[in-house]
This record gives structure tokens, C-alpha cells and sequence, in this order.
């Protein structure tokens, strides 16, 4: 349909970037990236308008994002040499636009486009190797200078190379050590980096990008007076299982997994230092609240529920903490009993509640007042612990 829209616009529009790699490779990714030789926002308000959908243009970046009702979005952007054309200009026949537009990229893998165009539809466009290198399971950059001019690209070749099981190729792999190297990291807003990072701690396995970060010495690089040793690496791998036991559980609760991983690496360093760091990163308030919180309070807190006597009281240390905060104690090292005190807090005891309510206690005569709320949680209490029944008439008896 979009192709037919373009069409009849006489502009040429292409799928591109990783969702055609990953349409290749066979791995899902519901990220529909557009590019139009021409402008883009136009195209998309009037898409938009065709198809009763909402739209949101960037005009300083020629870009735009469509949302179709039932919430599909695909983003759309304008090949950029066109943008800047004078008006009026002839549409450009050749491909100069788009390929312009590609060789801005960072990996081959990332540069194939699918043209959508009706006459075309489905013609597969790889000026740069890309579909070779995903045969060859290789990552490899478009350029020699790739790396000096975004070194975030570091990171993402080693967190593509991770996912896909992907080598770099034997230059790229040269390029990413000299840049290393040349601390070109230091040259990059602290934000970019945090991005990235959060993009790997989204990642499956991170731990398995970690270990290729620590390879090439950019742990050390990025975060000179952090140790990165067993005990984080094995933290890493807990949190994995934790995370993914989550997922299964409680898949519509939105949670800041990458927090957790933030977390595991900043433990047990000085506070001071990790600040600097946190700052340095341009961490967004809530989520350096989120971090600071679980760097100073999961360890003790611990300590606290392994040592709590009754379930009740466990529950009164956990109740109303973060989820991430939760997930990060059931991750941490610690005895089956400690865990899974934690554990039955995130399964079942924070959704206990007494079959007695307001209402019951008012027709037993009581007025309304702060004494409700103490008994209905003494009776949540007694439940947890095990000392009261799921049944209503022996609740209603307690209560009386
Ligand atoms: P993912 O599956 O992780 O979402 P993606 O390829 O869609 O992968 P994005 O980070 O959303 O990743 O980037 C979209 C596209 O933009 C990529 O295909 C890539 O070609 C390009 N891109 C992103 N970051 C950079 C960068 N730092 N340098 C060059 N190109 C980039």
C-alpha cells in the first residue's frame, strides 16, 4: 500500500536498515524503517491523511513517524542529498540519493534497502556487500575513519557481532583496536554512550557482550576504576535468569531491565566514583534515582530479609520498592531460603489481600477510621504467615 503511495507521489521509497537484515537472517524485528527519495515529512502527512492515521513529523531532521490505528508505527526519513535539493528540483532517477543516505551507516549488514515501489517491489538493494557479509556472518564497516567518527559504533559492532554470532572482519576488528586504542571514547557525549550500554543490557545475553567489551579492554577503557571480576560477571548471569523467570510471569509490567545490569556493574565500587560516572553518562534522573537506590540499599536490605523472623516482616521491608529494585535482590547472591523469601514477595504475598473488607467491619459497628486499615493489615499479616486460612468466616471471626 505504501509502495502504491509512492507511486502515485513518483517517489522512490525503500524498507531499509535492520529490518531488512533481520528479514534476512530470520530473526523477528517489528521496526519498519522507510526511506523516501524526497521529503519525508510531506510524504508521511499525506500518508497519514490517506489512511486516517496520526502523525509525527521532526522537520529539522526531515524525518517522521506514522501510526496506523490498531498502533503499527513505521518511521520514515528522507534520503538526505534530496532534502537540501533546491525546490522545484526534478526527482532524481538514479540512486545517488539512497545510496548517499546508506554509506552514512555504520555496518554493511545495516545497508541493504528493499524498494517498495510497486513496479520494483520486493528489488533487494545492497550497494555495499551487505547481503555477502550477512552470509558470511562477518560485521564490517563501510569506511577506514567508521569508528573515529562515531566510536559508538564500537559498541554496537561487538553488541551485532554478540547477537547474530557474527565475527568482525579481519580490518574492522583493526580498526575498532586502533580506536580503542586512541581512547576515542572520551570524545563522545557521555548520553551516546549511556544509550548504547542500555542497548547491550537489553541485549539476552550481555553478559556475553560484556565479555567481548572486556576483551578489547573497553570496560576499562570507558569506566577506568571499575573492576570487572567473578563476582559481577556471575551477578550478570543471575540477573539473566531473573529477568527472563520475570518476562514469563509478569510480561505487561514495564521494567527497566537495563537498570539491573547498570546496577551489577556500578556494586561494591566507591559511591563517589560511580556518581562521576552516572553523571558523566548523562543517566536521566529517574533511572540514576533507580540506580543510586539499588547501589546503596540492596545489600543491606538483604541482610535485613535474611535475618527478618516472620514473612510479615519481609513483606514490610519489600513492600512498595520498585520492581527493579525487587528483581535486583532476587538476583543477588544468597541463600535458597533468603531468595525465595524474596520471590514469594514478587509472586504471591504483595497480592494477598483479606477476604474482609470496609464494608464488613462497618456492619460490625465499627466507624470507619485508621483503625480499618490496621486490621484489615493485621489480617493480610496473619495470612502471610500462614496463621489464617483463605476462608471468609474464619477471617471475619479474627476480625471480630
Ligand atoms: P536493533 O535490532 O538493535 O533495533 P537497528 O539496526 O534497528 O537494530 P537502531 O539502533 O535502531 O538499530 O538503528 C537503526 C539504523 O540506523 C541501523 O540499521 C543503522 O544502520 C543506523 N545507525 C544507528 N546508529 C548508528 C551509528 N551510530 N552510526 C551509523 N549508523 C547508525
Amino acid at each position: 500500500e505504501i509502495g502504491k503511495f509512492a507511486d502515485e507521489r513518483k517517489v522512490n521509497a525503500y524498507i531499509i536498515g535492520g529490518f531488512v537484515r533481520d528479514l534476512i537472517i530470520g530473526r523477528k524485528n517489528f521496526d519498519v524503517d522507510i526511506v523516501i527519495e524526497g521529503d519525508a515529512t510531506v510524504f508521511a502527512k499525506e500518508l497519514a491523511k490517506r489512511f486516517g492515521a496520526k502523525v509525527h513529523t521532526y522537520e529539522r531532521f526531515k524525518t517522521a513517524t506514522v501510526v496506523f490505528k490498531g498502533g503499527k508505527r513505521i518511521d520514515f526519513a528522507s534520503a538526505r542529498t534530496e532534502v537540501y535539493r533546491a525546490p522545484g528540483a526534478l526527482p532524481e532517477v538514479d540512486m545517488a540519493p539512497l545510496k548517499k543516505d546508506l554509506m552514512r551507516r555504520d555496518f554493511t549488514i545495516n545497508t541493504l534497502a528493499i524498494k517498495i515501489n510497486e513496479k520494483e517491489f520486493g528489488k533487494l538493494i545492497d550497494f555495499f556487500g551487505g547481503l555477502k557479509d550477512i552470509k558470511d556472518k562477518k560485521i564490517r564497516v563501510l569506511h577506514s575513519l567508521s569508528f573515529v567518527e562515531d566510536p559508538t559504533r564500537i559498541l554496537r559492532a561487538l553488541r551485532f557481532a554478540t547477537r547474530y554470532r557474527f565475527e568482525l572482519g579481519k580490518h574492522t576488528e583493526r580498526l575498532l583496536k586502533i580506536a580503542v586504542q586512541r581512547k576515542l571514547f572520551k570524545t563522545v557525549e557521555g548520553q551516546r554512550i549511556y544509550h548504547e550500554l542500555k542497548q547491550i543490557f537489553l541485549e539476552d545475553n550481555p553478559l556475553r557482550v560484556m565479555n567481548k567489551l572486556e576483551k578489547y579492554r573497553i570496560i576499562s577503557s570507558l569506566f577506568p576504576s571499575i573492576s570487572w571480576d567473578r563476582f559481577k560477571k556471575d551477578l550478570f548471569e543471575r540477573i539473566r535468569k531473573v529477568i527472563i523467570w520475570h518476562k514469563l510471569n509478569f510480561p505487561e509490567k514495564e521494567t527497566k531491565y537495563h537498570i539491573l545490569y547498570f546496577g551489577a556493574l556500578f556494586l561494591r565500587e566507591p559511591l563517589n566514583r560511580v556518581e562521576k560516572y552516572i553523571k558523566e553518562l548523562a543517566v536521566p534522573q529517574k533511572e540514576a534515582e533507580l540506580l543510586f537506590q539499588i547501589l546503596k540499599n540492596s545489600l543491606p536490605l538483604i541482610k535485613k530479609v535474611r535475618l527478618a523472623g516472620k514473612n510479615s516482616e519481609v513483606y514490610e521491608l519489600l513492600q512498595n520498592l520498585p520492581e527493579e529494585f525487587l528483581l535486583f535482590l532476587a538476583a543477588l547472591p544468597q541463600d535458597e531460603e533468603t531468595r525465595n523469601r524474596v520471590l514469594n514477595y514478587l509472586k504471591s504475598w504483595r497480592f494477598i489481600k483479606p477476604l474482609v473488607n470496609g464494608e464488613d467491619l462497618k456492619s460490625m459497628g465499627l466507624k470507619p477510621g485508621p483503625v480499618f486499615k490496621k486490621i484489615l493489615s493485621k489480617l493480610k499479616y496473619a495470612i502471610i504467615d500462614g496463621e489464617l486460612p483463605n476462608d471468609r468466616e474464619e477471617q471475619l471471626t479474627r476480625a471480630k
